[in-house]
C-alpha cells in the first residue's frame, strides 16, 4: 500500500534546505499542521531566525519576517503589539536563542508577551559549521571544542526551559522530543497547546524540541536519534514545566 503524506496547506510546496535526515522538517510540519487545524494561516505571523532555519520564511505559508541573529522574540514582540489580532510565533535554534539571543528570549518571556516561541535544541551550531553552543553537552566534541566541552572552563550547558520556568509570567513551557514516533505525537500535542493558548491570548508559550544534527555530529540520521536519546535526554529532561491552565483547574 502506498502511503502518501499530504503536505499541510501552511507549508509551501518548496524543497527544504535542510540536510537529509534533519528533524527541522518534522518540527515545521507539526507547526504547519496545527495552523491548518486551527484555521489560522491567514492570521499568523512567523519570525524566522538566523541559523539552519533561516529560510523558514520560504517554508511556512503564512506572513513571515526575518529577524537578526537572536532577535526573533523582540521582533515577535513588536509584531504582536502592532497587530494584536494576529497569532505571532518565533522559530529558533539553540545557537540563535540560547547564545546571542539570551536577552531577547528571557525578557520576552519575563514580560509575558502573547507570542509562542518554538525552540529547536540540537546541542550545536548547525549552519555555521558545528561550533559549540550554550547547549552543547559536557565533554561533547564540536569544531570549537575538539577535546570535548570542558565545563570547568566553559560552564555547563544551559537548560533554557528550566531557566524560563523561574520567571513568573510564562503561561506554558514544555520540552518535547522529535526522536521517536510516540515522542513526535506528544510534540504535536505540545504545539497544539501552545498555539491554542496563544490564540486565546493567555500569554507567553514556549515549546522546546530536542532534535539532532546528523551532519555536524557526524552520525547518520537514525543513529543520531539514538545518540540524542542516550546523551541529550538525561540532561534535557522531557516534560511540561509550566501550564497555568492546568494550575487553574483546566485540562
Ligand atoms: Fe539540520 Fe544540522 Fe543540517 Fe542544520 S546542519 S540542516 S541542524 S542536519
Ligand atoms: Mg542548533
Amino acid at each position: 500500500m502506498e502511503i502518501v503524506a499530504q503536505r499541510p496547506k501552511s507549508l509551501r510546496d518548496v524543497q527544504f534546505t535542510y540536510c537529509p535526515g534533519c528533524l527541522h522538517g518534522v518540527a515545521h510540519r507539526l507547526i504547519a499542521e496545527t495552523m491548518d487545524e486551527y484555521g489560522i494561516r491567514d492570521n499568523t505571523m512567523g519570525i524566522a531566525p538566523v541559523g539552519c532555519s533561516v529560510f523558514a520564511y520560504k517554508f511556512f505559508d503564512c506572513d513571515m519576517a526575518q529577524a537578526a541573529h537572536g532577535r526573533a522574540p523582540a521582533v515577535a514582540t513588536g509584531m504582536k503589539r502592532a497587530r494584536p489580532d494576529m497569532v505571532v510565533f518565533a522559530y529558533q535554534g539553540d545557537g540563535d536563542l540560547a547564545a546571542i539571543g539570551t536577552a531577547e528570549i528571557v525578557h520576552a518571556a519575563n514580560r509575558g508577551e502573547n507570542i509562542t516561541v518554538f525552540f529547536v535544541n540540537n546541542a550545536i551550531y548547525g549552519m555555521t559549521g558545528g561550533q559549540m553552543a550554550p547547549t552543547t553537552l559536557p565533554n561533547m566534541k564540536t569544531t570549537t571544542s575538539p577535546y570535548g566541552r570542558d565545563v570547568n572552563d566553559i560552564g555547563y550547558p544551559i537548560r533554557v526551559s528550566e531557566l524560563l520556568n523561574t520567571l513568573e509570567a510564562p503561561y506554558y513551557i514544555e520540552r518535547v522530543s522529535l526522536l521517536s514516533v510516540p515522542d513526535t505525537i506528544k510534540a504535536k500535542q505540545a504545539v497544539k497547546k501552545a498555539l491554542k493558548y496563544n490564540i486565546e491570548g493567555k500569554g507567553f508559550t514556549f515549546v522546546e524540541f530536542i532534535s539532532t544534527c546528523p551532519t555536524n555530529w557526524g552520525i547518520d540520521p537514525n543513529k543520531s536519534k539514538d545518540w540524542a536519546k542516550e546523551n541529550m535526554l538525561p540532561y534535557f529532561k522531557l516534560g511540561c514545566f509550566r501550564d497555568k491552565e492546568k494550575d487553574n483547574g483546566g485540562k
